[in-house]
């Protein structure tokens, strides 16, 4: 079958706190319960999967990389102790709100590009 959706490309590395996360699509992701999921975060090999079924559904992708790299910043700032069994929930809202907040505010990542690129 030949898919004529662009497939995203996906940024091969992102650096959240002082580690470079390589950032690849993965199949037949699971997370520790053995539950199927949309992306996964390393954070001993400093790793993102995203699930490759996902290649269709741009928005979800941005979604699920956003989900992903708010748990390397928890891990990185070190909040899972105060999260504890929270941490998924409060992932998941935050990578929700943040992309309807882009959708949304278009203006907004330009602001933020233009103004983190200057010094
Ligand atoms: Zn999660």
């Amino acid at each position: 079958m030949i898919n004529f959706l662009k497939e995203p490309k996906l940024p091969n590395k992102i650096t959240v706190g002082g580690h470079d996360i390589t950032v690849t699509w993965g199949k037949d992701l699971k997370a520790h319960d053995g539950e199927a999921a949309w992306g996964l975060y390393g954070k001993s090999d400093n790793t993102i999967e995203i699930a490759d079924d996902l290649k269709t559904k741009q928005s979800q992708v941005v979604e699920v990389l956003l989900h992903e790299l708010l748990h390397a910043m928890i891990f990185e700032g070190n909040l899972q102790t105060y999260l504890k069994s929270k941490e998924e929930h409060v992932v998941d809202v935050l990578a929700k709100q943040m992309t309807i907040m882009f959708k949304q505010n278009p203006d907004l990542l330009k602001f933020i590009g233009d103004n983190l690129g200057k010094s």
